[in-house]
């Protein structure tokens, strides 16, 4: 990789890596991966040793939303709650420009809040969270419900005949098709997040709410709109109505920012 940026060990001031899990609070062990096996590993420490400058690890979506912060949608703004909607639901807070971490530094992860306390089991084992409701797995199960029930649909004909796993730009054309199935369930997935926006709103206060991730990168035109008029029309914040809702900027290179984000917050502070 070094060698492909024509960069030598010496130039480097530190190595950030966004992990798709939980790290320890000082950014040196992941903790819990659920899709890769690297728990316990002291990858930190293994790469230190090789290149010999502070390496640090971070939640990926915390760094995403670092790297919203520095060069994208978040630039010049101080308070900011990022939701990544993706195959699951991710989060990060920025409290007056900082990244906030918790006592554990395990603080962020939105996806998580509880939405609907009898509502479908999440992969964390409680029941009704933000993931379970809006995350893209959640959608695809709620599409095969609604196609056992036998809702209205073509959503098996514009994914090619395979609905085990449904990419987020199927759903953008089964949108654009205006499939009444998937545009009950995206509708549903939209207000969700407004809702869950209008908690936020209610803990945090921020100035932005930035929604990224691969469901919101394809379908964002449509859940956009639906989560701001949700989130806005909420009486208790209708004379102090001074938090914007925008999509994410970075999209492809957020994972690539969102790394060198987490090495440059470490050396600052
Ligand atoms: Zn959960």
């Amino acid at each position: 990789l070094l060698t492909e940026a024509d960069i030598t060990k010496t130039d480097l001031a530190g190595i950030g890596i966004g992990v798709p899990g939980l790290v320890d609070p000082r950014g040196k062990t992941i903790l819990r991966t659920p899709n890769i096996h690297l728990a316990h590993f002291p990858l930190a420490a293994a790469l230190k040793k090789t290149f010999s400058v502070p390496v640090i690890l971070g939640n990926d979506v915390n760094a995403g939303v670092l790297a919203e912060h520095w060069l994208g949608a978040g630039r010049g703004h101080q308070n900011i709650v990022g939701i990544f909607v993706g195959t699951g639901v991710g989060g990060g807070i920025i409290l007056d420009g900082k990244l906030f971490a918790g006592a554990q530094g395990l603080a962020g992860e939105l996806g998580h809040l509880t939405i609907a306390p009898s509502g479908p089991k999440c992969g964390c084992g409680n029941r009704g969270c933000l993931e379970a409701l809006t995350g893209r797995l959640a959608i695809e199960r709620e599409i095969r419900q609604g196609i056992k029930r036998r809702e209205r649909t073509r959503i098996k004909e514009i994914a090619g005949g395979k609905i085990q796993s449904i990419k987020s730009k199927t759903l953008k054309k089964a949108l654009n098709k205006k499939d009444p199935l998937v545009t009950r369930i995206m509708r549903d997935v939209a207000v969700t997040l407004g809702k869950a926006c209008i908690s936020l709103r209610h803990v945090f206060n921020p100035e932005l709410i930035i929604l990224g991730g691969g469901v919101i990168e394809a379908c964002g035109d449509f859940i956009l709109p639906i989560v701001k008029k949700t989130a806005g029309s909420e009486p208790f914040f209708a004379k102090v109505d001074n938090c914007t809702i925008t999509a994410a900027e970075l999209a492809d290179d957020a994972g690539v920012l969102g790394a060198a984000a987490l090495i440059k917050n470490y050396l600052q502070h």
